[in-house]
């Protein structure tokens, strides 16, 4: 073989700052902040503040090899770290606010930093995890002079740590596989595990998320995130906008419909997204106030299935297009986007927002997916074999951070936990988690799309399905229901509903009415729910 003889410039972090200062540098940024005003900037501004903070930082003893953690809401500041740590050589940690005290302190000691910053409005956690931290040496509080409190942790201050330097740093060059950000998985089974993403990694996703067949964005979009900064890096929106020099709206740690729609509204929002619940309720309140969301033009959900009906109401009510997409911490996240094909358009209207509705989304260039039965054999493409889905690709997990054994194979392929099937043309449908499925009569039952019929009944707010053991058919499925304060539903009303939806075995054997609980990343909170109802007897008679 010949060696290719073109340049071998190593993907960076700080390359996308560098470019996004100057193709778009005037291009807007605004971020809403926990008690200060509404701060507005472009990208020049966030590119020099951001050098000041890799200075100041460098001050604090991180350099290249170093670890920070962060635990902070959507706002600039954040976004800063997500350039400046990286951009150093370093790694961002960023934890989960929302997690148990007990898993943010392991997630902290096992990243080993040495910096930790936060928002304002977490300094009661801070000061009551902070004697179990181990490494962290210096705390510093995301705000500006006048509102900082050094609490019982002596934080320093943001803004008078990046006014006392210059800017004036060029940034390093290193190895395009250098560990860049630390995302832990909320660890619903033991601890949580690190998925260390690396320089290339983030731009190479960053790259496919900007295309058309993803998300597309141009220089006159408005980009909104309401997936957390702190979580799997928004799904990468920090890094795919400033590719595309789309203005970016940073919703600070006010998910709330009515907080929400100002924004979109008074900013002119054209692209936002985040886990289906933001959306229930986005939807209900524009209903209920008679509301329309301004510019607003697609939206993207994921990180649990989009209830049909969701999509639908989006669509032909505000005209808003939905993008459903699949993805999880261990790839980056985005695995698959539901966009539109010329095949199926030509299938005519109905037929393409049908298939689009119900999948998870479409292969994405980048990432191999493939489903496997029992053996490990790929199952057919043919969009009802269903199989253990696996994933392999540049911005997929090879092994957790400090973990001695490979979480692929030696092929590659990394088994997501998840039931799937694939289509023809490459649609993905995710029928369960593993550990969700409900096994019934020896036939599975897919809670998905138990979920997704019960959600589709107006007066529904959330819904939730597990499976309880059951003496003759191992296991039933039981529903429940949290529904809008105003709403009269009853088991007969709900069950009516759904009847024509699915096969009748699958109809809940039980519909209860109560709250449901999320998890730390907005899902319906399956293991919680188990534990809530593992006294539930169902008879036989069923
Ligand atoms: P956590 O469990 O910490 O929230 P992830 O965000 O990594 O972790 O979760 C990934 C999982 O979320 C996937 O494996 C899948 O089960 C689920 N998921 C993500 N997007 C969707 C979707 N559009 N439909 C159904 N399930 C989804």
């Amino acid at each position: 073989m010949k060696a290719g003889l073109m340049q071998s410039t190593p993907l960076s972090i700080s390359s996308i700052l560098d470019f996004a200062e100057r193709a778009h540098g005037r291009r807007e940024i605004v971020s809403r902040l926990i008690d200060e005003p509404l701060w507005r900037y472009d990208y020049a501004g966030l590119s020099r503040r951001t050098r000041q903070l890799a200075q100041a930082l460098r001050r604090l003893g991180v350099d290249a090899g170093g670890a920070v953690s962060s635990l902070a809401w959507n706002t600039h500041r954040h976004l800063e770290l997500l350039y400046a740590v990286p951009g150093l050589g370093a790694v961002l940690h960023t934890a989960n606010p929302r997690l148990h005290d007990d898993q943010i302190v392991y997630t902290l000691n096992h990243a080993d930093s040495t910096v930790l910053l936060f928002d304002r409005n977490l300094l009661p956690l801070v000061e009551r995890i902070a004697p179990r931290l181990t490494q962290v040496r210096t705390y510093v509080m995301l705000s500006d002079a006048e509102r900082h409190a050094a609490g019982s942790v002596g934080a320093l201050c943001y803004e008078t740590l990046l006014a006392g330097e210059s800017g004036d740093l060029a940034w390093p060059r290193f190895d395009e596989n250098t560990g860049a950000v630390l995302c832990y998985t909320s660890g619903t089974t033991g601890d949580p595990k690190g998925v260390l993403y690396s320089h290339r990694a983030v731009v190479l996703h960053a790259m496919a998320e900007s295309l058309a067949s993803a998300f597309g964005f141009n220089a006159f979009d408005v980009v909104m995130p309401c997936s957390s900064l702190y979580h799997a890096t928004a799904w990468g929106l920090p890094y795919a906008t400033l590719i595309c020099g789309a203005k970016f709206v940073l919703p600070g740690d006010r998910m709330d419909a009515a907080s929400l729609h100002e924004l979109i509204v008074s900013e002119g929002v054209t692209f936002t997204g985040g886990v289906p619940t933001i959306w229930t309720g986005y939807l209900d309140w524009l209903h209920r106030n008679g509301a329309t969301p301004g510019n607003l033009k697609r939206l993207t959900i994921g990180g649990s299935a989009v209830p049909r009906v969701m999509a639908e109401t989006f669509q032909s009510r505000y005209g808003v297009q939905v993008l459903q997409i699949w993805g999880m911490t261990e790839t980056c996240p985005l695995g698959v986007v539901a966009t539109p094909t010329p095949s199926l358009a030509a299938r005519g209207e109905e037929a393409m927002w049908d298939t689009i509705w119900t999948r998870q989304g479409r292969l994405q260039f980048g990432l191999e997916l493939r489903c496997v039965d029992e053996e490990g054999n790929e199952v057919p493409r043919d969009g009802s074999s269903s199989g253990a889905l696996q994933v392999r690709g540049p911005w997929v997990v090879q092994r957790y951070y400090r973990r001695d054994e490979d979480a692929a194979d030696s092929h590659g392929w990394f088994d997501t936990g998840d039931v799937a099937t694939l289509d023809e043309e490459g649609f993905l449908r995710i029928t369960d988690r593993k550990k969700d499925v409900i096994k019934s009569g020896g036939e599975w039952i897919s809670s998905i799309d138990l979920e997704n019929a019960a959600a589709g009944c107006p007066g529904v707010k959330v819904a939730g399905v597990i499976g309880v053991p059951h003496p003759k058919w191992d296991e039933r499925p039981v529903l429940i229901i949290e529904a809008h304060p105003d709403a009269k539903l009853t088991r007969e009303s709900v069950l009516e509903f759904m009847t024509p939806q699915i096969a009748k075995w699958w109809l809940p054997e039980e519909v209860v009415f109560s709250t449901v609980p999320l998890t730390a990343t907005g899902k319906v909170d399956k293991k919680a729910l188990r534990e809530r109802y593992k006294g539930l007897r169902l008879d036989s008679a069923g």
